[in-house]
């Protein structure tokens, strides 16, 4: 009889250098390639919608690949463990076979799975395909994790060598066990498969119709924007990827999170290109060093690590004025509007900027990071629970390696730095688009002549500064002081 294999999809929505894929190959005749929707058992980090939006073409697109190569995607809706034996109790399916997920609650969920599965006999194997090493293996000579990125990165490149190239999806894969799918390609039995439109992950209100022209998610898009990457601007990479207004970084971390890529291929086509790609690959470093420490201090997605942010006096309760501009980019002040206007258009914001508009939220305003990492949460099509926790963190000087606090990024100073010509500023607030380049990034210092030939009117057109940069950042600063004087 021919032997069965289930092949868990989870965030490595591809088929090339996917190792689980390639050892159920190797081992078992036919395979059951399955995704299941269990919303709850991610919380509280359930995906958040632009996340839905991306996780609902990329399933599509995941299964047209399948189909072209002669099976097929089966969707289940319900508790994991649940589906996986009714489609055991379904099927001659004897082993599990799925990449590993980091998150605290995926891997205590997959070794809940794994013990269950295993005292049924069934066999799991789990593989990594979404990091070039596993959050373990990078080690302080002490046997310690690692709290401090260049040192990470220091232990971490030495090993680059060691990373295995990338394979090739297969050309052909074999069709779903006979008696599992009815005529009209659905599955016969009673299992809880559901078609992709009814697992509703597209938003009710239509706020995604711009995510169509920016992204194609699925395995196909994100080869394709590595391949125009590689071509035209990797090149230039660690010159213009402060640049916001500059299409100069990859793109790929939608692509990466949901693993339609893989870092390996990433590196691969570093290696093969010619030029120095050594920023772009540091990078990769940080996605890794960003798993590392959520594996390591796994409270660190609701904590700080830096326990001396315990009792950072936040804005309690924080005014929902204050929070509301900054979320629709309503500050009136052009760099952060800018951003979080990208932000919401377009699900992804540009890394310096979304580092000044998290600056601006947690210093400026004094709201907590974890508001912060909540919207981005709910709005980037990338959003990443390693990554932006470590983006949060480091930005509010509570997380590993961080920016010290009193590091206090001056959005005026950073626009004209990095968007002189303000093409940024302009396309994303295309009411100050006539202003002239000097009083650009902070409107309220323009002339009154100056500002009506522009056609702006502070507080109609365009908002007056929401608050005084100079005057917050001294306060952030006391309190700050304050802190580490009674630490
Ligand atoms: P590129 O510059 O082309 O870099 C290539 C890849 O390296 C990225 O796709 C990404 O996977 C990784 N990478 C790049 N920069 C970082 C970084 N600083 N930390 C970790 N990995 C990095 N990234 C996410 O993927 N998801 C998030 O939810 C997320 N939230 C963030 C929140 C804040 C406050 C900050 C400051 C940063 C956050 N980042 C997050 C990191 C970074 O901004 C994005 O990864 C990057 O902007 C994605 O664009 P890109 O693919 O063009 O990056």
């Amino acid at each position: 009889m021919a032997s069965t294999a289930i092949l868990w999809f989870r965030r490595d929505l591809r088929l090339s250098d996917n190792p689980a894929l390639i050892a159920a190959l190797d081992s078992y005749d036919r395979l059951l390639p399955v995704y299941i929707h269990a919303p709850g058992e991610d919380a509280p980090w359930s995906p958040g919608a632009a996340s839905n939006w991306w996780l609902h073409h990329s399933l599509r697109a995941l299964d047209v690949s399948l189909r072209e190569r002669g099976s097929r995607l089966l969707l289940l809706s319900g508790d994991s463990l649940a589906c996986l034996q009714a489609l055991i109790a379904t099927s001659t399916a004897s082993a599990v076979f799925w990449n590993r997920c980091y998150e605290p609650v995926s891997i205590a969920r997959d070794s809940r799975i794994k013990q269950q599965l295993r005292a049924q006999g069934i066999r799991c194997e789990s593989h990594n395909s979404g990091l070039l090493f596993e959050p373990w293996q990078i080690k302080t000579t002490t046997d310690q994790p690692f709290r401090v990125f260049s040192a990470f990165w220091r232990r971490a490149t030495a090993r680059l060598a060691d990373i295995p190239t990338p394979t090739p999806a297969p050309g052909i894969l074999p069709p779903l066990p006979d008696g599992i799918s009815s005529t009209d390609g659905r599955l016969s039995q009673s299992l809880p498969e559901q078609p992709l439109d009814a697992l509703g992950l597209l938003p009710r209100i239509g706020w995604d119709a711009a995510f169509s022209d920016s992204w194609q998610p699925g395995a196909a898009g994100a080869q394709a924007r590595l391949r125009r990457f590689f071509d035209q601007g990797a090149h230039d990479y660690a010159v213009v990827r402060d640049q916001p207004s500059v299409a100069g970084t990859s793109k790929l971390s939608a692509h990466l999170h949901f693993g339609e890529i893989s870092p390996r291929d990433l590196l691969q086509a570093a290696n093969a290109t010619a030029g120095d790609h050594e920023a772009f690959v540091r990078e990769l470093g940080w996605r890794e060093f960003s798993t590392h420490l959520l594996f390591h201090f796994p409270q660190t997605a609701e904590l700080p690590l830096n326990p001396m942010f315990d009792d950072f006096p936040w804005r309690d309760p924080i005014p929902p004025v204050l929070l509301q501009a900054w979320q629709r980019g309503q500050t009136g002040i052009p760099l952060i509007d800018a951003g979080m206007r990208e932000l919401w258009h377009s699900g992804w914001m540009h890394n310096r900027v979304r580092m000044i508009v998290a600056s601006f939220l947690t210093k400026n305003l004094r709201i907590p990071w974890q508001t912060g990492a909540r919207w981005f949460w709910d709005t980037l099509v990338d959003a990443d629970l390693a990554n932006n926790t470590q983006g949060w963190q480091w930005t509010a000087g509570s997380g590993a390696d961080a920016a010290p606090y009193f590091r206090i990024f001056n959005p005026v100073r950073q626009g004209e730095r990095f968007d002189p010509e303000g093409g940024y500023v302009r396309h994303w607030c295309p009411e100050l688009a006539r202003l002239p380049n000097r009083y650009l990034h902070a409107p309220w210092t323009a002339p009154v002549g100056i500002l009506q030939q522009s056609g702006v009117t502070l507080g109609l057109s365009y908002p007056h500064p929401l608050v005084d940069l100079a005057d917050t950042r001294r306060e952030a600063l006391a309190f700050w002081q304050q802190l580490r004087d009674t630490d």
